[in-house]
């Protein structure tokens, strides 16, 4: 007898590769399918779920961390899997799965960063702002990135909100810091920390800034610090001035720095200098940084109107002992899956994986979030773009031919992951070292201490 894919007797099986909130969002709009029979499993590298909402999302922002508990709804429904500790093209490939499951999302998310592309940019003391991130959140990858704070100026280039987010966690008073749940290892750093002024370099102008307005504001709302700029890097040319007029994110932006502005320099112990239209040319030093040389930019209007920086050939010097690049996270090819080089995602068009880019869609595997179009946009921005690649799933379903999953049996995908992974953290798991971590942060009054390593994760659950 057979049974078409997506009924009762015969679900659609499907495996989510990344518990982050691109994954989660998937699952979600999978379950919400009606008429549809799904059975989900979700992999993930770390036995921790939620991706950067974990790792990423600032330990001051703990509001933003509340979308979890709609990801633990997905997680606790009865036709979700999870397996944590697993990590897909060691633990299990690309065709395990293909043979195991109808369908496959990669939602693995942007875990590397962009560079600067300019000498000295490898010298110690010149760090990728996505790994001191990592480092302040307890991100196992970078648990042993040792930043050295014992300098007194840190410069950031970039103007995203992770620009604004790492400037943020080096100033911040220490006591408010041990009141979230920073890694016990950062607060620890940053407790010795010397660090005093913090340098943003933007490459364009104030009504070009990536980031946004609330975060902006939260600056200038941290107590003990002054937020410095200079009043000419305030004067915008005509047509950015002119381009405030329909972008009210930029207009609002351009408010508070000229509010900033007005302030003047301030009598604070520590401070944030804002410049703009500012782009790091060479990374100074030997062996560690010392400094970085910087060019004023001017705006060029392109054809499609945007304003790009161009380099005058004017240079200064800043002394610093840091330099957080904060120019962008970036999405590296996933084992045996065809990558966009171009676009630096997983070649896909529109969420169904493409042999290549541009080349013809592989049936069965989709792709969602930042691994599908870059990494933009805010958490919730993840939502649709999950629901987009779930309808195309969807559309797809019809056309699947059962045969093509041989081993598609409910507890087959179960028994190939128990037989190549020694310890699976399961959600009963996850549930008990989270409710650890809770119990660790209660006496402090911090939400959570985190186990920082996955070692120490295991041995906590064992
Ligand atoms: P982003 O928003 O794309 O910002 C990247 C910044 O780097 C831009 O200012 C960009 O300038 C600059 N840049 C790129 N290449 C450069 C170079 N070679 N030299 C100098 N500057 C360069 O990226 P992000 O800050 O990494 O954030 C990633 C995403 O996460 C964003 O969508 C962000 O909004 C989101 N996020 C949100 C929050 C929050 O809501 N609180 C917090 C963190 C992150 P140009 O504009 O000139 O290219």
């Amino acid at each position: 007898m057979t049974h078409s894919i997506g009924s009762e007797t015969r679900p659609l099986r499907v495996a989510i590769v990344g518990a982050g909130p691109a994954g989660f969002f998937a699952a979600d709009a999978l379950l919400k399918q009606a008429d549809l029979h799904v059975s989900i499993d979700i992999l993930n590298r770390f036995p921790t779920p939620y991706g950067l909402v974990r790792d990423g999302v600032a330990p001051d922002h703990q509001k933003i961390k509340a979308v979890t508990r709609s990801f633990d709804r997905v997680a606790g429904d009865d036709r979700v899997r999870y397996f944590g500790n697993v990590t897909f093209g060691e633990d299990v490939t690309r065709a395990d799965l293909q043979a195991h499951y109808d369908q496959i999302v990669y939602a693995v998310g942007a875990p590397s960063d962009r560079s600067m592309g300019i000498p000295g940019e490898d010298l110690d003391g010149s760090l990728p702002a996505t790994a001191f991130v990592g480092w302040y959140n307890g991100h196992p990858d970078y648990r042993d990135l040792d930043p050295d704070l014992s300098c007194e100026r840190v410069v950031v280039v970039g103007n995203g909100n992770v620009a604004v987010d790492v400037t943020r966690i080096l100033v911040r008073p220490l006591e408010e810091l041990a009141a979230t749940d920073l890694a016990d290892h950062a607060l620890e750093a940053l407790r010795g920390s010397r660090v005093r002024e913090v340098v943003v370099l933007g490459r364009r102008g104030p009504a070009q800034a990536a980031f946004t307005t609330p975060e902006l504001r939260e600056l200038g709302e941290l107590e003990g610090v002054d937020v410095v700029v200079d009043p000419s890097d305030v004067e915008l040319d005509e047509t950015s001035e002119a381009s405030l007029e329909d972008n009210a994110t930029a207009r609002r932006n351009v408010d508070r720095l000229r509010e900033y502005a007005e302030r003047g320099p301030g009598t604070e112990e520590r401070r944030i200098v804002l410049r703009f239209l500012r782009s790091p040319v060479e990374v100074l030093g030997e062996g560690h940084v010392t400094g970085v040389r910087i060019e004023r930019n001017e705006l060029v209007q392109r054809d499609d109107g945007s304003m790009r920086p161009q380099g005058t050939g004017e240079t200064e010097d800043v002394s610093c002992g840091m330099i957080l690049r904060s120019v962008g996270y970036r999405c590296v090819p996933l084992a045996d899956v065809p990558f966009d080089e171009n676009r630096s995602v997983l070649a896909n068009d529109g969420g169904r994986i493409t042999d290549g880019a541009g080349g013809p869609v592989v049936p069965g595997e989709y792709v969602v979030g930042w691994a599908k179009r870059g990494p933009s946009g805010v958490i919730g921005t993840n939502k649709s773009d999950a629901v987009d690649t779930v309808n195309r799933m969807v559309e797809d379903v019809s056309s699947l031919n059962g045969n093509a999953t041989p081993d598609w049996h409910p507890d087959a995908g179960d028994a190939l992951i128990r037989a190549r992974v020694k310890r699976v953290v399961t959600w009963e798991d996850w549930q008990a070292l989270d409710a650890l971590e809770r119990s660790r942060g209660e006496a402090s009054g911090r939400p959570r201490v985190k186990c920082c390593t996955v070692e120490e994760m295991l041995e906590a659950l064992s």
